[in-house]
């Protein structure tokens, strides 16, 4: 075997499972299609549960540095740090969860430096794959060995077409070109218009139309693209640095087939509109990390591996909901103008804000055990503060850098399957590695112990 477990891509997913799989005790290998990272924009933030996800891995500063650039960014281009619902800025961040600002090549190096001392092979396409009885083959250029692969590996995942993954969901309604142009003359004002949406704004101009116009290619065919939608002429004489995205959704059914697995875009693939990809994805890597750790060292059996689907796929089936209902608010006609307004009304009322803002972060995302539990056990934890038997005050996730299960208890005990931590100032509470509530204060954790460890 060359490793435990092979990582396909490089990509923000791949570099935190790559670490979270070194942390749990597993010796990954890293074999990534580009040379050097991509510098593409894609994505700007991440939302509570995926900037917990770091903090509880000690890259809460790194995260805070970003945020102070990636603020200024965001305001520029969209006028307001509220966050949207199918462009709708009205969403107010929730003030007792976080959120991080920042810019996704930018990720990729906090990512890349957490993931130092993994192997990361760069240059690798993976263009095969088999697995037998004892583990999988992996081709790029040379053959490498191992007991799990895990397709990190984007939207278009070899790693799922070479296994076989069916690949269920929606086709494309809209598609959007966004990126920085020069026009010649007067531009139409931003808005909705009968045939799509022209926007524009700081440094970013962009269009939303039917996915079944002509795709444009040149600055003329941008040109063509505004006036279908505005029925405005312009020049366009320079477009450059153009992102485009479109809006199917879909999902595989089992994130696992034997010894290959998916996680992030490989897994799921929906419209970028209100920005959760990413979340999805590190939360998946968080999820999977641990478990696939476990199987390896042989603390579990590979069925245990099953949870990762059980838990992270209705996750991923809740964005893909909300994305379609996005896309749905984004198309162009009097009918969608009208139940815009009425949405954006309702977005007015303080509980239905909150509401729009809980389905974006996905903090009410909520995992069945296999035992019975009553809520919160099977959220998230939030960070809060702690205070230890000394008086001593500490955050939640300064405990956590260890990737090991803890257990906050207000009695003197030892427990070695688990970090163990005293505390005064909130009842008793056993998290797992990915900061989900395994038990919370009633009767025995030992089901949950064993359970999970
Ligand atoms: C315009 C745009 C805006 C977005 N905005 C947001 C946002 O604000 N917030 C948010 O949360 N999400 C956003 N997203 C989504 C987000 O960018 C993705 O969800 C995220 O990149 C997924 O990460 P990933 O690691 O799963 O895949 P990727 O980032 O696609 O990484 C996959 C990696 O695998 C490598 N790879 C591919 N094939 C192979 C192969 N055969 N062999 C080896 N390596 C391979 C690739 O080179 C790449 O490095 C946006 C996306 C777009 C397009």
């Amino acid at each position: 075997m060359d490793a435990d477990v092979i990582v396909v891509g490089a990509g923000p997913v791949g570099l935190f499972l790559a670490a979270e799989l070194k942390l749990a005790g597993a010796e990954p290998l890293v074999l990534e299609r580009l040379e050097t990272p991509s510098e593409e924009p894609k994505a700007r933030g991440l939302g509570a549960l995926a900037t917990e996800a770091l903090w509880r891995r000690g890259l809460g500063a790194q995260l805070a540095e970003a945020d102070v650039e990636g603020t200024k960014d965001l305001t520029r281009d969209h006028g307001t740090t509220r966050g949207h619902f199918a462009s709708i800025f009205k969403i107010e961040p929730r003030e007792d969860r976080p959120r991080t600002n920042i810019w996704q090549p930018e990720l990729e190096r906090v990512l890349a430096k957490h993931a130092e001392g993994v192997r990361v092979l760069r240059g690798q396409p993976v263009t095969a794959l088999e697995s037998d009885v004892d583990g999988v083959a992996v081709t790029a250029g040379q053959t490498w060995r191992a007991k799990y692969v895990v397709g990190c590996d984007g939207g278009r995942s070899t790693v799922r077409k070479l296994a076989g993954f069916a690949f269920p969901g929606t086709p494309a309604l809209l598609r959007t070109v966004a990126g920085q142009a020069r026009f010649a003359g007067t531009v139409p004002p931003p808005g909705r218009y009968a045939g799509g949406a022209f926007l524009h704004g700081g440094s970013m101009v962009g269009i939303t139309e039917p996915a079944s116009n002509p795709e444009p290619v040149t600055p003329a065919d941008f040109a063509a693209s505004i006036r279908r939608i505005t029925g405005a002429d312009v020049v366009v004489e320079e477009f450059r640095e153009e992102r485009r995205f479109g809006d199917q959704a879909r999902q595989v059914d089992d994130y696992r087939r034997g010894r290959v697995l998916l996680a992030g875009d490989a897994a799921h693939v929906h419209s970028p509109s209100g920005g959760q990809g990413l979340n999805l994805g590190l939360l998946d890597a968080a999820n999977l990390g641990w478990k696939l750790g476990a199987v390896v060292r042989g603390d579990k059996p590979e069925a245990f591996l099953d949870t990762y689907t059980r838990e992270r796929h209705p996750a991923g089936e809740a964005v893909l909901r909300n994305t379609r209902a996005q896309s749905a608010l984004l198309a162009p006609g009097p009918h969608v103008d009208a139940l815009r307004e009425i949405v954006a009304e309702l977005m007015d009322l303080p509980e239905a804000n909150k509401y729009f803002a809980d389905l974006l972060s996905g903090v009410n995302t909520r995992y069945d055990f296999p035992y019975p539990a009553t809520k919160p056990v099977g959220q998230h934890c939030p960070d809060f503060e702690i205070v230890d038997e000394h008086g001593h005050p500490s955050r939640l996730h300064e405990h956590t850098r260890t990737g090991r299960g803890l257990l906050l208890t207000t009695e003197q005990m030892t427990e070695p399957r688990v970090d163990v931590v005293r505390v005064t100032n909130t009842g008793p509470l056993l998290l797992r590695p990915d900061g989900v509530i395994a038990w919370a204060g009633e009767g025995s954790p030992a089901t949950a112990l064993t359970t999970w460890f």
